[in-house]
């Protein structure tokens, strides 16, 4: 038996709440940009229907994130509901809309951690690899959030136009205040699946930077400063999940659960089907032979994260 087995709820939700974006970052797992709203994302009384539902199943952990969740009208709604009910949140964004009074709203909510995106340590190479958005912005965002006392994490998406900048990024993060740096390997799904002969890094860069990240990894106190790259790629993530399941529900803009962010399927809509019954189906798949075949395919063939998001129902398999 795993651990999903012993749990009436899952551990960790993450929750899409929208695919609009004010960016069009070139290596977007979720396909998000500005006008890019899915035509069926979840209304405001839907998504608090759906916070309600959480909070009576006590999902200890909540993530936002998107798209940019920021531009979602009811975010806050979402954000504060979920927050008074004593649920840790952590919230991703891309920072560009995040000035002092966010910050200090924000810093209201039982935040575990807010999570900007830092793709590049230049304005040139940032507005390249994400365009439409500014450096300058996103460091406002990271200053604002330390700020007002939030826990700041650093994402940081290696791809051929940016990995030569991480070893400065890495220091701008710590200088920023973050008490970590996530990073692994570029992931093909979405928009960077379609540009990968252009984002890609060679294997010697890899080489370099996962180098990088082990030598630097050494240099911090871990109790100030983390870098977290672990597991690295899909496959390894995948592998730790046929070991062990994970106890998250992944929720996409319209209310599907997917099964896992790299592989295509969904095992439940909440605009249908209760939380309780989604997390019964969850286990139920990641028990049996199918999801277990699935997984092992895209163990087996990189090539297939490309699909993930063609979105289709488990039931049909
Ligand atoms: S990577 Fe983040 S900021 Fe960039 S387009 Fe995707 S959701 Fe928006």
């Amino acid at each position: 038996m795993s651990l999903i087995d012993h749990l009436r709820a899952p551990l960790f939700l993450s929750w899409q709440l929208t695919r609009e974006c004010d960016l069009c970052c070139l290596h977007c797992c979720t396909e998000s940009a500005p006008g890019k709203r899915l035509s069926g994302e979840l209304s405001r009384p839907e998504a608090l229907e759906l916070v309600a539902e959480i909070i009576v199943r006590e999902v200890p952990y909540v993530m936002l994130c998107g798209g940019e969740p920021l531009i979602v009208p009811h975010f806050w709604e979402v954000a504060e509901s979920l927050g008074h009910a004593g649920i840790q949140l952590k919230i991703e964004t891309n920072g560009q809309r995040l000035d002092d009074a966010v910050a200090e709203r924000m810093s209201r909510l039982p935040l575990r951690s807010l999570q900007i995106s830092l793709d590049g340590a230049t304005e040139e190479v940032y507005g390249r690899q994400r365009p439409g958005g500014s450096l300058g912005k996103a460091h406002a965002a990271c200053r604002a959030a330390v700020r007002f006392g939030i826990p700041l994490e650093v994402t940081f998406a290696p791809t051929r136009l940016n990995i030569h900048e991480s070893d400065r990024v890495i220091d701008q993060a710590f200088e920023l205040g973050a008490f970590r740096f996530n990073s692994g390997g570029l992931m093909r799904i979405g928009t960077a699946a379609r540009m990968w002969d252009k984002l890609e890094p060679t294997e010697a860069q890899y080489q370099r930077f996962r180098e990088l990240l082990e030598r630097r990894s050494r240099e911090f106190d871990r109790k100030q400063f983390e870098l977290c790259f672990e597991p690295f790629s899909v496959q390894d993530g995948l592998r730790q999940s046929l070991g062990q399941p994970p106890a998250t529900l992944l929720i996409l803009p319209n209310g599907w659960v997917k099964i896992a962010a790299a592989l295509p399927y969904v095992c439940g809509d909440l605009r249908r089907d209760n939380l309780a019954t989604v997390w019964d189906v969850y286990r139920r798949f990641w028990n049996g032979d199918i999801v277990r075949n699935i997984a092992a395919g895209a163990i087996a063939d990189a090539s297939l994260h490309a699909r993930a998001n063609d979105w289709q129902s488990l039931m049909a398999t």
